[in-house]
C-alpha cells in the first residue's frame, strides 16, 4: 500500500498535529549543513515551532546539534531513499510541536547519531554537556531493548530502567515510534505487523499512561491500518460519507457560541473530529452512527473557574445528558489529563460530546508529560540550560504529581521493579496493569487522591497509599462506613484505611483474591514468600496477628462437624457468637468459618465448595474488635474505659489515634463474658458524649 493514500495522517492533520512534508526535508536537508549565521531550512520549522511555546529558547544548541547530526549521518538513507537526517529531523519536529523543552529537542536531534555513525557518548557529553548525554544513551538503550527481542520480561524492565530515571527518553523514544509508523509502508508487510504489534502492546499503553494524547491517537490510528485494514477501510468510508452530509457538529457548536457570548463567558469553541479507532469503537458500541458521533465539541477557556461557568450555562440552555457529566478537573485522572466531560441534546435530539478545559489543561491534556518542560528547571524561576520558563508540572500541586520526570504511574513502576520477586511476576502483573484502559480515582479521607484502575479494592487503596505498611491493613471505610477489605471502589469513593499499630502484623493470603494492581499483588506476594509460616501449616490458634481485619483470638470452642478440623475464623466478616456461620474447608485440613451473609460464602459455594456444618460451642466468652469514631473532649477515654468496664467486659488492647480535625479514632479489643452481650456494649458506648459511630472491626459484607 501507498503510505500516503491510506495513513489516517490527513484526519490527523485536521486534530491540530499537523505532519510535515518530509519529501520538503529530505531535499533541504541535502543542502547540506547550515552557512553559521542562520538555520537550515530543514530546520526552521522546529525552530518556528519550538518557539511557538518557548518563546525565548536560545536555538544556538539546537543548531550546533543538527549539525552534528547532519554531518555525521550524511550518506545515510531511509528505506524510503530519503536521507537519514529527515528522521531525527521529523522527530524533533513532532516533540517541537508538542511543545518539549530544548534539552529534549537536542537529544532528540542526535538520538540515532551513537547508534548509527561514529559520534560517541563521550563527543555528545563534551560538547552538549551530562543531561544531552544521558538522553542520547537513554534512547540508544531502548532501540537495543526494542529490537534485540530478548525474552520479553526481561526487555520491558530494561525500558523501565532506561526510562525510569527520566521521563524525558520515553518522549523521545514515543516520537521516534510515530516517525517509524508513519513511514512503515515502505517495509514488507510482516515486519510492518509485527513493529505494529509492538507499538499496540507497548508503546501505545505508555504513550497513554505518560497523557501523550496527540501521539497516541495517531498511533492508534496507524496500528489500525496496518493491523485491521478491513475495518480501517469500512471507518474511512464512513467518515468520509458524513463528511458529506453535512457537519452535525458544526451547528451545535454554533449555538454552544452564541450561548456563551450571550452569556459573557471568553470561550473558543471547536469541534473535534474523533480518530479512525474512536469512531470504530463507538460503531461497535453504538451500532449506527450518527452525525453528532463523528467528533466532539471542545470549549476553551482561560480560567479553572470558567470551566464550570460554562458548564453551568450548557446545563441551563441545553439538555444535559447528566450520566456524560465527569469531573476531572477537581479529580485529575492519573495521567495529569484535566477537563469537563459533558453530553448535551441539541432541539433535534442529536447529542453532542463536550469538553470543557483551560488552555493549559488543553496543553497537558494533548501533550502529557512532553508539555511539561524541563524537570530541573526550578518551580519559580528559567531552567539551568534553556531559558525556558517553568512548566505545567509546577502549577500542579499534588505530591507526587510534581516531578515530570516521575509521574505517579512511573515512580510506582519502578518500585514493583524493585520489589518483583522475578521477571514473570512483575512482567505479568505489569501487563495486566497496562490492559486496564480505565482509571479511578478516590479521594484520601487525610486528603489527597489516589489512582487505581478499575476494578481495584480497598487492598488496592491501601498499597497504593502505604506501600508495604499497608501490610499492617486492618480495616477500611469507605464513604465514612466501615467496609471489608475486598470492597471494590468506584471513581469518587472517599476510602480511609486503618493500619495496625502492631508493625509484626502481615496481609493474609485471602488479600489476592481481592488485590487487582500489580503494586499489592506484588507486594502481598513478597510477603507471604518470605513469611511461610502465614501460610503455612495449620495451628491452633489462628494467625490473629495476620488476619485481615482485626487482632482477634478464637474462642477455640466453635464446633465443627468435622473430626480432627482446626477452626479459623474467617477475617473477611470477623463472626462473633451469635452469629449463623457457616465453615468451609481449607488447605491442611483447617475450616473456615464465615458468617452466613458473608461474601467469601457465595463464592465458595458458586466454586461448589461443600460446606461443613458449624456451630458455636457452650462458652459464649468472646473476644471482638470495636472502633470507635468520636469528636475530641475531655474525658472521653475515661467515660468510654467506664462503659466497657460496666458491660463487664475487659480491655485487651486499645490504641487511640491522634485527633484529627477534632475526630479521634479507638480501636478496642475487648474480651467479653457473654458474646449475647456484644450488641448492648456497642448501644452504650455509642451513647457516650461525642462518640458518633461504634462498630466491628468489619460489618458483614452484605450490610
Ligand atoms: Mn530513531
Amino acid at each position: 500500500m501507498s503510505a500516503e493514500a491510506t495513513s489516517p495522517g490527513a484526519h490527523s492533520r485536521r486534530r491540530g498535529l499537523p505532519r510535515i512534508d518530509l519529501r520538503r526535508l529530505g531535499r533541504a536537508a541535502l543542502l547540506g549543513p547550515a552557512s553559521r549565521d542562520r538555520l537550515p531550512d530543514a530546520m526552521g520549522h522546529v525552530a518556528d515551532a519550538h518557539r511557538a511555546h518557548h518563546p525565548d529558547a536560545d536555538l544556538s544548541v539546537l543548531r550546533k546539534a543538527y549539525v552534528l547530526a547532519e554531518s555525521s549521518h550524511r550518506g545515510q538513507f531511509r528505506k524510503s531513499g530519503e536521507p537519514y537526517i529527515t528522521h531525527p529531523l521529523a522527530v524533533t519536529l513532532i516533540l517541537a510541536e508538542l511543545g518539549a523543552e530544548t534539552t529534549t529537542l537536542t537529544a532528540s536531534l542526535l538520538h540515532d547519531t551513537v547508534e548509527d555513525t561514529e559520534v560517541t557518548l563521550d563527543q555528545v557529553r563534551a560538547e552538549f554537556g551530562d543531561e544531552v548525554c544521558y538522553l542520547v544513551d537513554g534512547v540508544t538503550k531502548l532501540e537495543k531493548v526494542d529490537y534485540g527481542a530478548a525474552a520479553e520480561p526481561e526487555t520491558f524492565r530494561k525500558m523501565l530502567v532506561a526510562t525510569g530515571n527520566d521521563v524525558r527518553v520515553m518522549s523521545i523514544k514515543l516520537a521516534d515510534r510515530l516517525h517509524n509508523m508513519r513511514t512503515l509502508g515502505v517495509m514488507r508487510p510482516e515486519k510492518q505487523a509485527r513493529i505494529a504489534k509492538v507499538t499496540r502492546d507497548v508503546l501505545i499503553p505508555l504513550a497513554e499512561r505518560l497523557g501523550v494524547q496527540a501521539l497516541k491517537t495517531e498511533l492508534e490510528d496507524l496500528v489500525f491500518a496496518i493491523l485491521h485494514p478491513e475495518e480501517y477501510a469500512h471507518t474511512r468510508a464512513l467518515i468520509a460519507e458524513n463528511a458529506t452530509t453535512g457537519d452535525a457538529l458544526a451547528a451545535i457548536s454554533e449555538d454552544v457560541r452564541r450561548v456563551l457570548r450571550e452569556a459573557g463567558i471568553a470561550a473558543e469553541v471547536l469541534v473535534r473530529p474523533r480518530h479512525f479507532v474512536s469512531v470504530h469503537r463507538s460503531r461497535l458500541k453504538r451500532g449506527e452512527l450518527r452525525g453528532t458521533d463523528f467528533g466532539r465539541l471542545l470549549v476553551l477557556v482561560g480560567e479553572d473557574a470558567d470551566c464550570y461557568a460554562v458548564l453551568g450555562e450548557l446545563h441551563t440552555c441545553f439538555t444535559p445528558v447528566i450520566s456524560e457529566f465527569k469531573d476531572f478537573i477537581a479529580a485529575p485522572k492519573f495521567n495529569l489529563y484535566q477537563s469537563l466531560h459533558t453530553a448535551v441534546a441539541g432541539p433535534d435530539g442529536a447529542v453532542a460530546e463536550v469538553l470543557i478545559r483551560t488552555h493549559q489543561m488543553h496543553k497537558v491534556a494533548e501533550a502529557g508529560v512532553v508539555a511539561l518542560g524541563n524537570p530541573y528547571a526550578s518551580v519559580d524561576g528559567p531552567g539551568p540550560a534553556d531559558g525556558t520558563g517553568p512548566g505545567a508540572g509546577a502549577e500542579i500541586q499534588d505530591g507526587e504529581r510534581t516531578d515530570p520526570t516521575r509521574p505517579g504511574w512511573l515512580s510506582r513502576l519502578l518500585e514493583w521493579q524493585q520489589a518483583a520477586p522475578d521477571p514473570d511476576t512483575f512482567w505479568t502483573t505489569l501487563r495486566a496493569d497496562l490492559a486496564q484502559d480505565r482509571e479511578i480515582t478516590v479521594f484520601r479521607a487525610e486528603g489527597g487522591l489516589l489512582g487505581l484502575s478499575a476494578g481495584a479494592t480497598c487492598v488496592d487503596a491501601a498499597y497504593a497509599q502505604y506501600g508495604e505498611a499497608a501490610h499492617r491493613c486492618l480495616g477500611a471505610r469507605v464513604n465514612g462506613r466501615l467496609t471489608p477489605l475486598s470492597t471494590v471502589l468506584s471513581d469518587g469513593d472517599t476510602v480511609q484505611l486503618l493500619l495496625a499499630q502492631d508493625a509484626s502484623s502481615g496481609p493474609s493470603p485471602e488479600w489476592l483474591d481481592h488485590a487487582r494492581t500489580a503494586a499489592a499483588r506484588i507486594a502481598i506476594t513478597g510477603w507471604l514468600a518470605a513469611h511461610p509460616e502465614a501460610v503455612g501449616p495449620p495451628d491452633a490458634t489462628p494467625r490473629a496477628s495476620h488476619a485481615p481485619t482485626a487482632d482477634r483470638r478464637s474462642t477455640a470452642n466453635a464446633v465443627v462437624d468435622l473430626p480432627g478440623a482446626t477452626v479459623r475464623l474467617a477475617g473477611c466478616c470477623t463472626p462473633v457468637p451469635p452469629d449463623a456461620v457457616t465453615g468451609f474447608p481449607v488447605r491442611g485440613g483447617v475450616v473456615r468459618v464465615h458468617r452466613q451473609e458473608c461474601r467469601a460464602v457465595d463464592r465458595m459455594r458458586a466454586l461448589d465448595r461443600e460446606p461443613v456444618a458449624v456451630s458455636w460451642g457452650d462458652a459464649s466468652e468472646c473476644v471482638v474488635t470495636l472502633y470507635v469514631a468520636s469528636f475530641g473532649r475531655p474525658r472521653l477515654l475515661a467515660d468510654l474505659t467506664e462503659t466497657i468496664a460496666t458491660a463487664g467486659a475487659a480491655i485487651v488492647s486499645a490504641t487511640v489515634e491522634p485527633p484529627s480535625e477534632q475526630r479521634v479514632r479507638h480501636t478496642y479489643t475487648l474480651e467479653l463474658p457473654d458474646a449475647a452481650g456484644l450488641s448492648a456494649l456497642m448501644r452504650a458506648m455509642r451513647d457516650v458524649p461525642g462518640v458518633y459511630d461504634v462498630s466491628r472491626a468489619q460489618h458483614p459484607a452484605t450490610a
